[in-house]
């Protein structure tokens, strides 16, 4: 079976098109401050408007836990829209699966959390919330890339409930994720950095058999520096994965897999954008004036150059996670490096990870200068580490194909 296209929902005029989106968007004060998902989900709501469909969208927004929060309204989401699509926009505030059925080409409903049912763990309670928003059009679009790892209503259950399809975005986003996986152009290089360390720790397993290049930044880093012995401080650590670090260290050296654990970092004194801070080398964190209450927020100099070096000679790239704390711009040095090495990729450069995207739009380089940059940061990597994604399962999709 292959992804179902929207072509498989012939033709759509005058019908109601349920559209999943992912409007996850960063706010900071009611203001967007990076509006690629928004962007992203533009081309197929297009597509369908042309079409003469009408459409209703429907996404969530942060994790509001189940109940309506204003801090986390798609309101603001739904104006940008109707910005970018030059239609009229309308917003129905309140909660999805209450609203009335929409009458303009375009209506956004409320983000899809304000009900606990979204994301619950029963199959059943999704199926009804599944159930309520179906009554809102007649096939369901599904386009949140982003969320297609995720086993909920709105993802998953809805795609059963009417006819469904994969919106341009999805489609878009898996053709380069499969130039990644299948046959990529060698060498081929995986940039991994970040906060979220545990949960990307997993891709190392599997891309260490698939890869010539790994370089570790931003938080993970420091659980390699201590899978090598060295102590880091009050930098990121996960203690618990040491052995597990220390066992994909060996696996690289076996596969001969060059793996790059950074050689000097920049420690701080604390985590704040004007702490005081010097550049240390990886294996001396704790001899900077700051001693063992050093923090390590962004990978050094010389490290940078290295990375850069090994990105720019390769002919396929992924990066995920920024190298640094980039949103203080005392510590973006290492992601502007790396960002700016990927656009001089002679090959398929592909940037993944919610920060990751916003991180090189907030360093000033432009969207066109990256071979690809993905809406979704964990469904990415979680597509790459060969993992079974049941929103697009759902749409016709097997691994492997
Ligand atoms: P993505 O969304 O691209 O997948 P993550 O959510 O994993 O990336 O991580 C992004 C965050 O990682 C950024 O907010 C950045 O400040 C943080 N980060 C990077 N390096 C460090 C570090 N050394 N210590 C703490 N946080 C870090
Ligand atoms: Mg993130």
């Amino acid at each position: 079976m292959t992804l179902r296209t929207l072509d498989s929902l012939g033709d759509l005029a005058g019908t109601r098109v349920v559209v999943r989106c992912d409007l996850n968007v960063p706010l900071q004060d009611g203001e967007i401050t990076d509006d690629g998902r928004v962007r992203a989900s533009v081309p197929t709501l297009t597509r369908l408007l042309d079409a003469r469909a009408t459409v209703t969208v429907i996404s969530h927004l942060g994790r509001p836990d189940g109940t309506p929060n204003p801090k986390y309204s798609l309101e603001p989401v739904a104006r940008r829209l109707g910005e970018l699509l030059d239609r009229p926009v309308t917003f129905v505030p309140g909660t999805a699966a209450d609203a009335e059925p929409g009458s303009g080409p375009v209506t956004v409903l409320e983000n899809l959390r304000f009900d606990p049912r979204e994301t619950s763990k029963d199959a059943g309670e999704r199926r009804a919330y599944a159930e309520a928003l179906a009554a809102h059009g007649t096939a369901f679009v599904s386009d949140g890339f982003g969320v297609v790892h995720r086993e909920q209503a709105s993802v998953y259950e809805l795609a059963q409930v009417l006819p469904s399809a994969a919106g341009l975005l999805i489609a878009e986003e898996l053709s380069v994720l499969e130039r990644l996986t299948e046959r990529p152009e060698r060498p081929y290089t995986v940039v991994l950095g970040g906060s979220k360390v545990s949960d990307k720790l997993g891709v190392i397993d599997h891309l260490l058999p698939r890869v010539d290049t790994l370089l570790i930044g931003g938080g993970m880093l420091f659980t390699f520096l201590a899978a090598q012995g060295h102590a880091v401080g009050k930098s990121l650590l996960e203690a618990d994965r040491i052995p597990v670090v220390q066992e994909y260290l060996r696996r690289a050296d076996e596969l001969g897999v060059t793996l790059l654990v950074p050689t000097d970092v920049v420690v701080a004194a604390s985590f704040a954008a004007d702490a005081a801070h010097e550049t240390v080398a990886a294996d001396a964190i704790e001899g900077s004036s700051f001693g063992a209450d050093g923090i390590g927020l962004d990978i050094g100099p010389a490290t940078a150059d290295a990375f850069a070096e090994a990105i720019a000679g390769s002919r396929t790239v992924f990066w995920n996670g920024p190298m640094g704390v980039f949103e203080f711009p005392a510590f973006a040095n290492g992601t502007k490096r790396v960002a700016e090495a990927l656009t001089e990729v002679q090959g398929l450069s592909v940037v993944g990870g919610g920060d990751s995207a916003a991180a090189v739009r907030t360093l000033g380089f432009a969207d066109d200068r990256f071979g690809h940059i993905s809406t979704g940061g964990g469904a990415s990597l979680e597509f790459l580490e060969g993992k079974r994604l049941p929103g697009l399962e759902v749409l016709g999709w097997e691994a492997g194909e």
